[in-house]
């Protein structure tokens, strides 16, 4: 089967799968404050779907899988999921991004099958926590994050989005959290979607967070990888002298995009193919796959999607014009 190659020259090599729109957390940043009508069941791809679509993806060229939601642990047999990844040739890395909350409970299963870890986490206060996401859960978090660490996970990224005047003041405790833990904590720019009510003034830069954490820490700059979505760091405490067991990093997305190097492809939930995060583009697999469609037709939709995949995501003002959905439909 082709390869996933676009117009601009880009290959296609990781694929991020949603498999729910549902989630144990309300994050302010990733879905609007009033209740979401949650898909049923029967609209979002069954374990069966997902793998057959992994498969077709694997044998263009996708080496690598992120499952992600909504909050992935929420659904129930994630582990069922998980393991039919595992014995799919051609997929080298399957990762997981996941707020954590269950993690602690979940990671017997999950060391077997997932090679790395994301984890959301984006302030250490109790009270804060509850603000951001309308749920009291970040001990589990905090529990689950050195559970991880202790069954062995030494490539955890912990993500956190910068809000300014919401945690921007915890930016140096971030870092300060890799002193002893091998972790990547990686700062996000804070991004508009359809009912977060982004805007400029709350959206951190790169270039401040950096300017901020540079006062008490030096930074020295990691290689980029070759499809770099962070610029990442070194850290060394200025006035302890101690360098950190782990690194920062800082994803751009607003400030300073990595469009030319994207090599990412997303599978909503409902099984729709997005070739950009930022972009209203969508094409359909469901339909195909419950209408008895063989593999040929599948990868058909791939190459659509890939083929019309926008050369770089707008501005911020030009996207706010066209969102059309929430964060936690898409699958961050
Ligand atoms: N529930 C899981 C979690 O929170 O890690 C996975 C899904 S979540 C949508 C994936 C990632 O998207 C999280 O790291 C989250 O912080 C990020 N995210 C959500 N809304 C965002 C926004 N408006 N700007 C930047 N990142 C965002
Ligand atoms: Fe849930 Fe993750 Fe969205 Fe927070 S960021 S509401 S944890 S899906």
């Amino acid at each position: 089967m082709s390869e996933l190659i676009d117009r601009y020259g880009r290959r296609h090599t990781y694929l991020r799968i949603s498999v729910t729109d549902r989630c144990n957390l309300r994050c302010t940043y990733c879905m609007p404050q009033e209740e979401m009508a949650w898909k049923r069941r029967e609209e979002i791809l069954s374990y069966e779907e997902i793998i057959r679509v992994a498969r077709v993806a694997a044998g263009m060229g996708i080496e690598k899988v992120r499952i992600t939601g909504g909050e992935p642990l929420v659904r129930t047999d994630i582990e069922r999921l998980l393991t039919g990844l595992r014995s799919i040739p051609g997929l080298r890395t399957i990762g997981l991004t996941t707020n954590a909350v269950l993690l602690k409970r979940k990671l017997p299963v999950i060391r077997e099958s997932v090679d790395n870890l994301n984890i959301s986490l984006d302030t250490f206060h109790r009270h804060r926590f509850i603000e951001l996401t309308r749920r009291d859960a970040l001990p589990d978090v905090l529990d689950g994050i050195e559970a991880a660490l202790d069954a062995g996970y030494r490539n955890i990224k912990l993500n956190a989005v910068v809000i300014r005047g919401v945690n921007d003041d915890e930016l140096c405790d971030f870092v300060q959290y890799t002193a002893s833990r091998p972790v990547a904590v990686r700062f996000i720019e804070f991004m508009p979607f359809a009912g977060n009510s982004w805007n400029d003034a709350q959206c951190m830069p790169m270039n401040d967070m950096l300017n901020v954490i540079e006062r008490d820490f030096e930074l020295t700059r990691l290689p980029d990888d070759p499809s770099p979505i962070s610029r990442d760091f070194a850290v060394m405490n200025r006035s302890t002298g101690l360098r950190h067991a782990g690194t920062v990093g800082v994803i751009a997305s607003m400030s300073q995009p990595f469009c030319s190097s994207c090599s990412r492809l997303r599978l909503t939930a409902e099984g729709k193919v997005m070739p950009c995060l930022h972009s209203p583009l969508e094409f359909d697999l469901r339909a195909p796959l419950r209408s008895g469609a063989d593999d040929a037709a599948l990868a058909r939709v791939f190459m659509d999607a890939v083929g019309a995949k926008p050369k770089e995501h707008p501005d911020a003002h030009e996207m706010l014009g066209q969102l059309n959905r929430v964060m936690i439909q898409i699958g961050g």
